[in-house]
């Protein structure tokens, strides 16, 4: 599903470069359940954003469902993202504009979804995350773990074929993070969503598939579990 040879990642620091990711090359298999792991600063979520197309590597190749994202042009890696990725961000990235029912409903409008079919979809989204009362609110006035299962709702809305995780639990308290985990095992497992989550929690790297160490921009290690 995923691969990515000899991506590196380096920022200019004002005459210095700063080498964020080194030469990291790995393959994803459609129905893996990956945790990435590593120190802060290592890399992990620069990484994800690779992975996820937000972010372009300095180079390297990248290919995804056999495109070969890094000779895509903007358009139409927006377009592969929009059909086949759900996106959980550490800093949720809600549409402050829109309301909870909006927010969550946004990636529908970029697929073929009725409007009638959209308002069930949304419903039982609402419904699993137990956020119907919220409907109405807009970001603003909810709390992190409220925002935070929003951006879950609204990653998962299209059913992606690659669902990517920034410390999805990370704003949760540990029973609903907990409950997060096992619906992300079960879509993995039931669903064969593939998964790529970051994660600095032991527990929650171990409902994954396999484990993925970055160190200083590198892969440390990387075992089946
Ligand atoms: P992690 O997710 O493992 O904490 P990140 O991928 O967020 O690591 O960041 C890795 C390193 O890259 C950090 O030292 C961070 O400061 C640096 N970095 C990230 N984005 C930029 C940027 N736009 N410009 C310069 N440095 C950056
Ligand atoms: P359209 O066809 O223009 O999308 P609909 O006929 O679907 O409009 O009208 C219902 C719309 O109301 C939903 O699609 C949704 O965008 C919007 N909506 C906004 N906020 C809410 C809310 N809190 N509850 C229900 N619907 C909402």
């Amino acid at each position: 599903m995923l691969s990515l040879k000899n991506i590196s990642k380096r920022y200019k620091n004002g005459s210095s470069q700063v080498t964020i990711l080194n030469n990291i090359s790995l393959e994803v298999e459609a129905g893996e359940f990956v945790s990435i792991m590593g120190p802060s600063g290592s890399g992990k979520s620069t990484l994800l954003n690779i992975i996820g197309m937000l972010d372009q590597p300095s180079d390297g190749f990248h290919y995804f469902l056999d495109e070969p994202v890094h000779q895509l042009k903007e358009k139409q890696r927006s377009a592969l993202y929009k059909k086949n990725i759900g996106f959980v961000f550490q800093a949720y990235h809600l549409i402050d504009e829109l309301n909870v029912y909006e927010n969550i409903e946004t990636p529908l409008l970029y697929h073929d979804v009725k409007s009638s079919e959209r308002k069930a979809l949304v419903a039982d989204m609402l419904d699993r995350f137990q956020i119907v009362g919220k409907k109405d609110l807009f970001p603003s006035q909810l709390s992190g773990g409220q925002q935070q299962l929003v951006g879950i709702a609204r990653a998962l809305i299209v059913k992606p074929k690659l669902l990517l995780a920034d410390e999805p639990t990370g704003n949760l308290n540990s029973k609903q993070g907990e409950e997060i985990m096992q619906l992300f095992s079960k879509l993995n497992k039931e669903e064969g969503m593939t998964i790529i989550q970051v994660t600095h929690s032991e527990k929650n790297a171990a409902y994954g598939t396999r484990i993925i160490n970055l160190l200083d921009g590198t892969i440390a290690s990387s075992q089946q579990i």
